[in-house]
């Protein structure tokens, strides 16, 4: 399943976003470091995961790279081109060829809006499908496509379940025929008997529409299923990247090693050490490996940032054990 082009469609060098925040127990404003130098390489037509725990800075990677949220350093690329130099026309056009899905797709509609008008919104803003019966014939088959009946585009969104709200959500990213989506935490809100068949359906539109995925989620298994590359954040920060078949056959970051180990399978006892303690607050990150107050494994050069190795299994990882 792993790509095999030459060049990125998406490139991500040293993203970094500080958010100033006051608030709570804060007397004054305060630094909160959501990302902090990540980098990373999409391939066309690749599913690149992004996993970690809440807060660990996946879903604001997302939003940096669709330039939702504008990056405090580093920069992304699509195509090559440096998405933060554009401006005007030639944003709006590369925008259209980037969409997202929310982990709610309730929140993202107009409650008032029918599914026409809700599906159909982006190719006015974009121009596409220029008369009323052109939008009509392209929103019903973006609904069948996405698996329902083109009759529920007169429908308003209360009237679907959450697996078909994410359904007519994904119909929507579609719509512009987009190249590369970020899929955040797209089947964490469903029932677990939904998931897979929302998993099957963006696995089906993957093939069907060439698309290229970064897919978020706390949820290794989903994971472990649908990505071809993984890369594991903590704090803001990747700690290790491989491909999929490497890391799970064998996480060497102990922060890895520890969420595969609480991660719930079948029928089996839970092995290796478990995680505890909680993850330390952004504002003030522990200094050197932001791991070190829940290691296990931690020594005195913890105290010092570890650098990123490259391992001969092509794995790159941030850990003194392996320095
Ligand atoms: Fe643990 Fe040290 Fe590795 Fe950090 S660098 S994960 S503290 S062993």
């Amino acid at each position: 399943m792993t790509a095999s082009y030459k060049e990125p469609l998406i490139q991500v060098r040293g993203l970094e976003k500080v958010f100033r925040i006051k608030g709570g127990m804060l007397e004054k404003k305060q630094n909160l470091r959501a990302v902090r130098g990540v980098s990373f390489d999409i391939m066309p037509q690749e599913t690149f995961g992004l996993v970690g725990e809440s807060g660990c800075g996946k879903s604001t990677t997302g939003r940096l790279i669709l330039q939702l949220l504008r990056p405090t350093g580093g920069e992304v690329l699509m195509e090559g081109k440096n998405l933060a130099s554009m401006k005007g026309r030639a944003l709006k056009e590369q925008r259209a060829k980037m969409q997202m899905v929310f982990q709610d797709p309730y929140a993202s509609f107009d409650p008032r809006q029918n599914i026409y008008s809700a599906v159909s919104e982006p190719m006015v803003i974009y121009g596409l499908a220029k008369t009323k019966r052109e939008r009509r014939e392209k929103v019903a088959q973006l609904l069948a496509d996405v698996g329902l009946n083109p009759d529920a585009m007169e429908k308003c969104p209360h009237e679907f379940s959450g697996g078909q709200r994410q359904r007519i959500g994904i119909a929507r990213a579609l719509a512009l025929h987009p190249q590369f989506m970020v899929l955040d935490e797209p089947v964490s809100a469903l029932d677990v008997s939904i998931q897979a068949q929302v998993i099957n359906l963006l696995l089906e539109m993957k093939s069907q529409y060439g698309l290229t995925y970064l897919f978020i989620s706390h949820d290794l298994s989903v994971i472990k299923y649908i990505c071809d590359r993984v890369a594991v954040m903590y704090l803001g920060e990747i700690i290790e990247m491989a491909d999929k078949e490497t890391l799970f056959a064998q996480p060497l970051h102990p922060y890895s090693q520890a969420l595969l180990a609480a991660a719930p399978k079948i029928g089996e006892q839970r092995t290796g050490e478990v995680l505890t303690g909680e993850v330390p607050s952004p504002i003030r990150p522990p200094k050197g490996c932001a791991f070190h107050p829940r290691c296990p494994h931690a020594r005195e050069c913890c105290k010092q940032v570890p650098p990123v190795q490259k391992l001969p299994d092509g794995r790159l990882i941030a850990c003194w054990l392996y320095a």
